[in-house]
């Protein structure tokens, strides 16, 4: 049966024929009559409060996905025994629903967290899904929650789905039961007034993610272990964790951005370069992904996916080959890096000769010309800019 199928259909379309559902057709929803206290623009706190309504959509093995449901924010009643309270079946994506100058609420390529969700998701052996439903079922929650959309430059709301494995039994396996939740959160821009760069501690001790492991994916069990070796960073007077890997002390990730080191290389070419997703240790961002596009169409900076060590790092920047550096992600965009420490050692990396920046100069390129996609202002790549109404 498998096998004759797979020669008419093409193996996506076959994969959404097992993926089936959840059906939104049959979404329910049900407003609050509560609505809840918006704060100020300038009190917000990243992730700290909830905008009115939350996407809800139950799983069971024996019934595939249940009818969605949006209600009024607020708690679940899940059986203590649930396996992601035991066994970390848990993943999550990350990504924005901004307001553009036309009051059109836009999302930035929520396909490419819709597949990235999909992929953390299964690799935990909670359930695939329809990629396109779920992100139906998402434009729904923000079209009713637009009010929440704060209507200010660099502001936004952050949306955050989240699969979570719910069968009532202390045993390890496949979870029979799950569940995926969207839930909402109005946030400010991660630089208040011009960009802060950050100094980083490299981290000889701590392993984020490792060859075979699950750094590709958004697995919860990926952040809490973090938490310790960023408490240290911190108290130490750096601001994040630069995650190293294996005894040639290879760059991986800053904190939960991935990094971007520009140089002259050896060769002497202008090189922007970022670790590669082959070996399953780098968490292939949206932003990474973007930032390598629109780089690569300048055509003016030679831009690789290769790995490199902090061994080349601190030899570039001995050699005044080193131009900048920066972390990427949906919260920030880019986090320009000035400097950091590795063996008890500092070492700084340059910023744009314009001290206004605080940033190099592509960093800072790059900001403007995301936002400015992000928002509707430059017409970025085809399907890029996502508008909802
Ligand atoms: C989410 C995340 C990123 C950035 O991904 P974006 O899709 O650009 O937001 C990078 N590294 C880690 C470890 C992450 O969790």
């Amino acid at each position: 049966m498998l096998r004759s199928l797979s020669n008419v259909v093409a193996p996506r379309a076959l994969a959404r024929m097992f993926a089936a559902g959840p059906d939104m057709s049959k979404l329910k929803v049900t407003k609050t009559t509560t609505p809840r206290e918006k704060l100020p623009a300038e009190e917000l706190v990243f992730g700290a409060n909830f905008a009115d309504h939350m996407l809800e959509i139950d799983w069971t093995a024996a019934e595939g996905w249940k009818d969605p449901v949006i209600r009024p924010y607020g708690p679940f009643d899940i059986d203590p025994s649930a396996s992601c309270y035991h066994y970390g079946g848990v993943c999550f994506e990350g990504l924005k629903a901004y307001i553009d100058d036309d009051g059109c609420a836009r999302l930035f390529r929520p396909d490419m967290n819709m597949a990235r969700f999909s992929r953390s998701s299964t690799r935990l052996g909670l359930p695939d899904f329809d990629q396109d439903a779920v992100l139906e079922g998402i434009k729904e929650l923000v079209r009713l929650d637009k009010d929440w959309i704060p209507r200010k430059p660099g502001y936004s709301l952050y949306l955050r789905p989240t699969a979570i494995a719910t069968q009532e039994s202390l045993g390890v396996g496949a979870p029979s039961a799950s569940k995926l939740f969207v839930i909402t959160s109005p946030v400010g821009p991660y630089y208040k007034s011009g960009f802060a760069p950050v100094r980083l501690l490299a981290d000889e001790h701590h392993v984020r993610a490792w060859p075979g492991g699950i750094g590709y994916t958004k697995a919860g069990g990926n952040y809490a272990p973090t938490v310790v070796p960023q408490k240290k960073a911190n108290d130490a007077g750096y601001a994040q964790v630069m995650w190293l890997f294996g005894e040639t002390g290879q760059v991986t990730e800053v904190g939960t951005m991935n990094m971007f080191v520009l140089w002259h290389n050896t060769a002497g070419e202008l090189e922007l370069v970022t670790p590669p997703l082959d070996d399953g240790t780098i968490l292939p961002g949206v932003t990474r992904d973007s930032i390598l596009h629109l780089v690569r169409s300048r055509g003016d900076v030679k831009v690789s996916e290769a790995p490199f060590t902090i061994y080349q790092m601190i030899d570039a920047i001995a050699d005044g080959r080193m131009v900048e550096a920066f972390g990427a992600g949906t919260a920030c965009i880019v986090s320009p890096i000035e400097g950091f420490n590795f063996k008890g050692v500092d070492y700084d990396i340059p910023l744009s000769a314009d001290a206004s920046k605080r940033a190099g100069d592509l960093t800072h390129e790059l900001a403007e010309e995301l936002m400015g996609i992000q928002y509707g202002r430059i017409e970025g790549p085809p399907g890029w800019s996502v508008k909802l109404d």
